[in-house]
């Protein structure tokens, strides 16, 4: 789904908005609809904004990986015995 982010040009409020079809965007803070489109969170995954966002997908992401490590490990560790 396309996700941009937004800064209002009014009150330099940030924000992201799920843009379906003709929405137009319009800052939560102060209802301006003069904002600035930045990049696409799908795009990009290095702005500073964003770090929030990747620290949780990591964190996430990490204790899958984690998890299945331990699963994968118990799996073989039945089989040899
Ligand atoms: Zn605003």
């Amino acid at each position: 789904m396309p996700i941009y982010e937004y800064e209002c040009r009014e009150c330099d409020h940030p924000f992201e908005l799920l843009v379906l079809g003709a929405t137009t965007a319009a800052c939560p803070a102060c209802e301006a609809t003069d904002v600035e489109k930045l990049v696409s969170l799908s795009s990009s995954s290095s702005d500073s904004s964003r770090r929030r966002n990747i620290s949780l997908a990591r964190k996430y992401g990490g204790k899958d990986e984690i998890e299945k490590a331990h699963a994968e490990h118990d799996a073989r560790h039945k089989h040899s015995h």
